[in-house]
């Protein structure tokens, strides 16, 4: 190749990477792939090999990660902070680990690792106790999230040995956390995070640390800084020591000795990916032995004694035949791809959300366009192109509709939403949604009761509205579609238990906005009937603890409406219990671990308030007493436990430490 030829490519392809690069750490917001990033990359590398020359200090290939954001203290990496070599076959792996065989002279075996997809962040220790947290930034400054590190359950806040130490990791957001957190904001209108990297990063680096507490992170530690001070001389050594002392260690990694094991082990974990509870986008391989890194060195951006073996994308292509318009519950609009089934990470997949029109645009997504199909964070399906060469000749952009698709009324954009939302509140498919969430789990709870009945129902004229559903004979269940006398009977029982239900699972199932499970169990405690709740004012919500001013607003301007005030009576007249009954009648209480235990919570607890925890335990079934008996079950012990510890033991009181109990909260939600 000519030197000017390689030299206006290489130009053009740093001003790619370095705006998806922009894209992908500072905004948390990439429009490529990975493996695309990944491809530019390698080209670059291979043409600043060929014309060393032309490598310059701007070069991604010359940077480790993205920009220091503002807004954040600065933290200094005294060593810095890299990124990892990448390979993307067996054969480029076999050549790392001859390459790294040579040049350390010796066989040594690899400790594999899962690559965990989120971002890298360092811990300090002082004496045991966590006093700073960072992220990598450029690799040598760092931006100081210790504030919001410390909302993150996993990171200890305290080790269970005083040691002085920087250890290093991966803080990641859970597959569950991802599919929540966007479907939460879909909902919301508000634009979807790529990945759960992506979700992870733009959480973690709020300067709001109430919303990275809300987001469900968590962390994975792999690197023990300055191994040498505390006798290790391997990194599985290194890995074992940190988990000894509380810390958070993926618990999959293992020592491999030659290419067989290896491949073994790279086999195994690409087959158990989608099983995993977070998503990994490869294997890491370290030299096992800390002489070979002390031998071998780092270039300025990796270590040469690690290689990230990335997977190869799973992705498929197929055929757009439809795009559908459904209408949630509070209005918004969404645009779902209805495709051929292909067959992705181990399931069928056909549908894939467009999430709102201008993703929709900015795709150019054509009805009968072939399209690249793969699951974001290894579990949402996403298109991620269009493949222009496939499209047919006749394709038109696709007309975003201005109508409702349910009930006709025009389509709005409100505030700066990127959603469409119809605002006809008489609108029927709103209403239907309602009704479904009305009857679901977590609020009224009337098993049997899903869309499809609610759909037949609701055409039939025979609800317009939650209270009508208590209304319902016999005779109207008897009309719908495969109901016998034993199903309509079955469900007209589901529909009369739930008249029983707490307060607080109405509260939730009306749909308030902002008010979710959490929220109706503190209102519903705090006011213990409706008509003191209806009543109150904004004041006198926001007084109570947990409840900010959004929640409040819209409480107070949700029962203001005399529809709202009607839909109320209503159900009185009906025989729906408008009360607070206390947490034991609620049945999701009875299924909790914790229900008709008797508890005593001792010691420090480093990641929940005492008050929390009692509450939690309540809200579960449990009573809390203040000394331990006879008659305790479950002992929950923080650290520095004294006297209330040794008589658990005696008396051989199940016990609990608090990671243990965190875990159960976790398990339970
Ligand atoms: P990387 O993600 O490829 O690998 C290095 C990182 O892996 C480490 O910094 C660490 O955070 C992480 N890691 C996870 N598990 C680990 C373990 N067990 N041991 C050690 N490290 C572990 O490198 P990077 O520098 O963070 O990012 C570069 C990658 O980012 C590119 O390869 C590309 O895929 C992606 N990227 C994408 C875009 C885009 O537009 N889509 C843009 C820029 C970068």
């Amino acid at each position: 190749m000519d030197k000017t030829v390689a030299e206006a490519e290489i130009i053009q392809l740093k001003e790619q990477l370095n705006k998806w690069s922009q894209e992908y750490y500072v905004d948390d917001n990439p429009s490529v792939e990975d493996h695309v990033y990944d491809a530019a990359y390698q080209r670059l590398l291979s043409l600043e090999a060929k014309f060393p020359e032309l490598k310059t200090a701007d070069s991604p290939t010359q940077r480790v990660g993205g920009k220091v954001l503002t807004g954040f203290e600065k933290v200094n990496h005294e060593i810095p902070m890299l990124s990892l070599g990448d390979v993307f076959s067996k054969a480029e792996l076999a050549d790392f680990s001859e390459r790294l065989y040579q040049a350390s002279g010796s066989e040594f075996p690899y400790s594999c690792e899962l690559k965990i997809d989120g971002l890298a962040i360092s811990l300090t220790y002082e004496n045991g106790l966590f006093v700073k947290g960072s992220t990598r930034g450029n690799g040598l400054i760092g931006e100081d999230i210790t504030e919001n590190l410390k909302t993150i359950k996993a990171i200890p806040m305290k080790l269970n040995k005083p040691v002085t130490v920087e250890v290093r990791g991966e803080c990641y957001m859970p597959k569950k956390a991802f599919v929540a957190l966007n479907e939460a904001r879909e909902k919301k209108g508000q634009p979807i995070f790529a990945n759960p990297r992506n979700a992870a990063a733009g959480s973690l680096r709020q300067l709001d640390t109430s919303v990275t507490a809300k987001r469900n992170l968590s962390t994975f530690i792999y690197y023990l800084m300055e191994p040498e001070k505390f006798g290790v001389t391997t990194q599985s050594e290194a890995l074992n020591l940190m988990a000894s002392w509380g810390l958070k260690v993926n618990q999959e990694s293992r020592v491999c000795q030659g290419r067989a094991q290896i491949e073994a082990y790279i086999d195994e974990y690409q087959k158990k990916r989608p099983d995993l509870t977070y998503d990994i986008d490869g294997i890491v391989l370290k030299a096992e032995p800390f002489s070979v890194h002390e031998k071998v060195g780092n270039t300025i951006k990796v270590p040469k004694w690690a290689i990230a073996y990335k997977f190869p994308p799973d992705e498929q292509e197929t055929i757009v035949r439809d795009i559908e318009w459904t209408v949630g519950r509070t209005g918004v609009v969404t645009p779902t791809a209805v495709m051929d089934p292909v067959i992705l990470a181990g399931t069928t997949v056909e549908r894939a959300s467009l999430h709102n029109p201008d993703y929709l645009k900015d795709k150019d997504i054509r009805l009968l366009d072939t399209v690249k199909l793969h699951k974001a964070g290894d579990i949402i399906p996403e298109i991620s192109e269009v493949v222009l060469a496939k499209r047919p000749e006749d394709a038109k952009p696709y007309a975003i509709p201005t109508q409702c698709p349910a009930c006709q009324a025009e389509l709005v954009h409100l505030d700066d939403e990127v959603a469409l939302r119809c605002i006809n509140p008489q609108c029927p498919a709103q209403i239907k949604e309602s009704l479904a969430h009305f009857a679901s789990r977590n609020a009224m709870n009337i098993g049997g009761l899903g869309p499809r009945i609610i759909d037949q129902l609701f055409s039939k004229g025979f609800i317009h509205d939650a209270a009508d559903l208590y209304k319902l004979t016999f005779e109207q269940l008897l009309t719908l579609d495969k109901f016998k006398e034993k199903s309509a009977q079955k469900l007209l029982d589901a529909i009369d238990r739930s008249r029983e239900n707490s307060l607080e699972r109405l509260l939730f199932g009306l749909g308030i906005r902002h008010v979710g499970t959490k929220a109706a169990q503190i209102l519903a405690a705090h006011f213990k009937d409706s008509n003191h709740l209806m009543q109150a004012r904004v004041d006198e919500i926001t007084a109570i603890d947990n409840l900010g001013q959004i929640i409040a607003d819209s409480v107070a301007t949700y029962f203001a409406q005399p529809a709202v005030q009607n839909l109320m009576a209503e159900f009185k007249a009906v025989g729906v219990n408008l009360t607070y009954l206390g947490t034991g009648n609620d049945s999701q209480v009875q299924n909790s671990s914790f229900s008709n235990l008797t508890v005593v919570l001792t010691g420090t607890l480093d990641h929940i308030k005492r008050s929390d925890a009692k509450a939690y335990l309540e809200a579960h079934g449990a009573k809390v007493t203040g000394s331990v008996s006879k008659k305790t079950d479950l002992l929950i012990c923080g650290h520095d436990a004294g006297s209330k510890l040794a008589k658990a033991q005696t008396l051989g009181t199940r016990i609990m430490n608090e990671e243990e109990f965190l875990q159960k909260m976790e398990e339970e939600k």
